[in-house]
């Protein structure tokens, strides 16, 4: 099957470019390369052809640069508490999901995500494309 990415997937990402048009975009990416395909990612898809992942850039602005990655990724994993599109997250070092209730812990696998932040959606992102309400990405209150 050929690989799609989740309608959550796209719709998040959009958002990301609609509210940072200026953003690096050198560390994005959806869809895992032979290197992803010999372990289990959410970048490679499935069966029926699912890509369940992004990165974005951690750079969102042209210069200068106010690092505010940190913040989205905050407000995603808060956000993911209700949100049930979002599987977990990994950014700088950490890792949230619901196996530890949206905490961040450490993330001890060998990339470590310090330039992207990766996303990972749940089947019920496949084709639900509504709005993520977050207050970085556009979300009006
Ligand atoms: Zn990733």
């Amino acid at each position: 099957m050929k690989p799609k990415l989740c309608a959550a997937g796209k719709q998040l990402r959009e958002q990301f470019d609609d509210c940072f048009g200026d953003r690096d975009r050198t560390s994005d990416g959806w869809l895992g390369d032979s290197k992803h395909a010999t372990r289990k990612s959410d970048h490679n898809p499935d069966e029926q052809g699912w890509v369940r992942a992004i990165d974005i850039d951690r750079d969102l602005f042209g210069k200068p640069k106010p690092d505010i990655m940190p913040d989205v990724a905050d407000q995603l994993r808060t956000l993911a508490k209700s949100d049930k599109r979002i599987s977990y997250i990994i950014f700088d070092g950490k890792i949230a999901s619901s196996k530890s209730v949206w905490r961040w812990r450490p993330y001890t696998g060998i990339n470590k995500h310090l330039h992207h932040c990766h996303i990972s959606f749940t089947i019920k992102g496949d084709e639900d494309s509504s709005f993520f309400n977050i207050p970085l990405l556009g979300a009006t209150k």
